[in-house]
């Protein structure tokens, strides 16, 4: 059964007062070749999570999941070129285990980045595992930085405000991708194909939890599918 956003809902924004002792068992990645890392492994130590820095292909053994920050997007690739990590996340990725992608992240997941992405920089190294079409420096230079309040499909009514530092947008999604956020114009922040989870803004700055908790939720719904299905994983 594939997991979907519409089985999965999450109606406390805070952290909880007693964390979820199957969250403790659960090892995360964060890439931390460079940009926002520090913050995502807080975020996660604080829901009770084991947070594991990963800078070389050996780091990614045994992880549960894991998660690409947002900082600078040719940067993060060409590190990951350097440090032989491509291939070996290409892999992470094609075995299922769940991988979320913040900004950067989500440029570095994106299959389609166009020509030269705004602004006519190079076309990083990336996964492009994911059928999205991203604009990398959508809101250009005038808009370096900005806060908005996001309605989220897969929790209670209460908006998420999000962090978007020259961010990207996702212009285009597959038939396999999921809309988990947009803003008030309707364009697309923040999407789900299957084990793949992108947000074109940082949650990991701020006090809202829900999309770390959304993210650790695909990765116990996926522990709990491998244990029913041991053959099929
Ligand atoms: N737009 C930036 C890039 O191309 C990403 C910005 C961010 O991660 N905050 O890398």
């Amino acid at each position: 059964m594939t997991v979907s956003p519409q089985n999965l809902r999450l109606d406390q924004n805070r952290i909880p007062s007693l964390p979820d002792p199957a969250l403790a068992s659960l090892k995360i990645g964060v890439l931390a070749l460079q940009g926002a890392f520090l913050e995502h492994a807080n975020m996660l130590r604080r829901l009770g999570a084991q947070p594991v820095e990963v800078r070389l292909p050996q780091d990614l053994v045994d992880l549960d999941g894991l998660i690409i920050p947002g900082g600078e997007s040719t940067t993060i690739g060409k590190l990951a070129t350097q440090y032989n990590l491509l291939e070996p996340l290409r892999q992470f990725v094609d075995s299922h285990k769940a991988v979320w992608g913040t900004c950067a992240g989500m440029i570095f997941l994106a299959h389609d980045i166009g020509a030269t992405g705004s602004g006519g920089h190079i076309v990083p190294p990336r996964l492009a595992v994911m059928d999205i079409k991203v604009d990398r420096n959508a809101f250009g230079r005038q808009v370096d930085s900005f806060e908005a309040d996001l309605p989220l499909t897969f929790a209670n009514e209460t908006p998420f405000r999000a962090v978007f530092i020259r961010a990207p947008l996702i212009e285009q999604t597959g038939p396999q991708v999921e809309v988990l956020a947009r803003l008030d114009d309707g364009r697309i922040v923040a999407a789900r194909q299957e084990n793949m989870l992108v947000t074109a803004f940082h949650p990991e700055l701020g006090d809202d939890v829900r999309f770390h908790q959304y993210f650790l939720e695909m990765i116990k719904q996926n522990r709990e599918k491998q244990n029913r299905e041991p053959a099929a994983s």
